[in-house]
């Protein structure tokens, strides 16, 4: 098959045109074409040296994802279903407010971590996407909804979508390049966010290798019932992740980390919990908390907290002087609201 060129971030495509016997800088010219302007016609590509273009020509292309379906919310929500083949699909969730645009974007077609509350965790895992796949969703999105003036749309990536990112990290971190990259998308690295269910061992990497926004799922304040909610916590444990999380904010761009926290009723959302949560954090990592209210899906068995729950919970961690947040539904109307990004996975 053709070389995707959507795969390499600037470096590997330096290298990819010394390949074909061309000078690094054309690379520049390249990148910009495909993520700055959206194309993907060679020809098109009016400044790029002939022989450049002629080589390209058959080996090379642009390969964006195949598109299965767009669907709008009351509130501006827009969900995509991607084709990624083998009968499985992938989705991302363009989020319009009022000062920014964020897009939600997958990284692996279902997910191996298999948290109870997640519909993705609920279907499996099939396959990582490649490096060139996640770029592809902001490719798709950005140029999609980009008007006649050219203005950028999308200011805010989130890697929320279907996947653990950090069990994708050989894929993810050429497209974060890609996405931080002034020649491409030139976004803050404050506002790239890589969301994890907290690989210790891959959050010390991401801190070496692209140092972006980081978000840690962490749902509850104490290794007995977080190993219950995410597995994956029974090989770490709470006290190593905290640890990993304070070196991390070393080279991050912010000087917090987010934790989120989903709203489960009758499991995790008691008072008692919020203050063990603040025990656990308090003084000891620079930290905001996002509650997200559960959005439910017919297999899990659980429910969502109330709202007064969600607030007395909120005010326990808000009195101890933790800034909490509790996330806005959006795009619940399309299944688009956090957790039930489902896509269509072959397991
Ligand atoms: N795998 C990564 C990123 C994708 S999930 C992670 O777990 O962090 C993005 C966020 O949605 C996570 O915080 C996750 O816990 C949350 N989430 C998953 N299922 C949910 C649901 N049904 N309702 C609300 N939030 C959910
Ligand atoms: Fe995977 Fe994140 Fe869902 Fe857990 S919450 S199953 S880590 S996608």
């Amino acid at each position: 098959m053709a070389v995707n060129l959507l795969d390499f971030d600037l470096e590997g495509l330096a290298a990819y045109c010394e390949s074909l016997g061309e000078k690094r800088f054309r690379a520049v010219q390249l990148y910009r074409w495909i993520h700055q302007k959206g194309e993907s016609d060679f020809e098109k590509m009016s400044d790029l040296a002939k022989s450049l273009r002629g080589k390209l020509a058959g080996a090379a292309e642009v390969r964006g994802l195949p598109l299965i379906s767009e669907h709008r919310s009351a509130d501006g929500t827009i969900k995509w279903l991607f084709d990624v083949g083998g009968g499985n699909a992938v989705e991302s969730v363009y989020i319009p407010e009022e000062d920014r645009g964020t897009l939600c974007v997958s990284s692996q077609a279902g997910c191996a971590v298999g948290c109870r509350f997640c519909s993705t965790g609920h279907q499996g895992f099939s396959r990582n996407l490649t490096s060139g796949e996640i770029v592809a969703q902001l490719w798709f999105a950005e140029h999609r909804l980009r008007g006649a003036d050219g203005e950028r749309v999308i200011d805010n990536v989130v890697m929320m979508g279907m996947g653990e990112p950090l069990q994708n990290y050989a894929a993810l971190v050429p497209a974060l390049k890609t996405m931080l990259d002034d020649h491409a998308y030139g976004l803050s690295r404050r506002r790239v966010t890589v969301s994890t269910s907290g690989m210790v061992a891959m959050i010390d990497r991401l801190r070496e290798d692209c140092p972006v926004a980081l978000a840690v799922s962490l749902h509850a304040p104490n290794d007995e019932l977080r190993n219950e909610l995410v597995p994956l916590n029974r090989k770490d444990g709470i006290a190593a992740l905290l640890a990993a999380c304070v070196r991390y904010l070393d080279k991050a761009p912010r000087d917090f980390v987010t934790f989120e926290y989903c709203m489960l009723e009758g499991v995790n959302d008691t008072p008692e919990l919020a203050r063990e949560l603040v025990k656990l954090v308090k003084g000891r990592v620079p930290c905001k908390l996002n509650l997200i209210p559960f959005n439910p899906f017919p297999a899990s068995g659980l429910k969502r907290s109330s709202r007064e729950r969600v607030m007395a919970f909120a005010k326990v961690l808000q009195d101890a002087g933790i800034v909490t947040t509790i996330r806005k539904t959006r795009g619940d109307d399309i299944d688009a609201a956090c957790g039930q990004l489902a896509g269509e996975v072959q397991d």
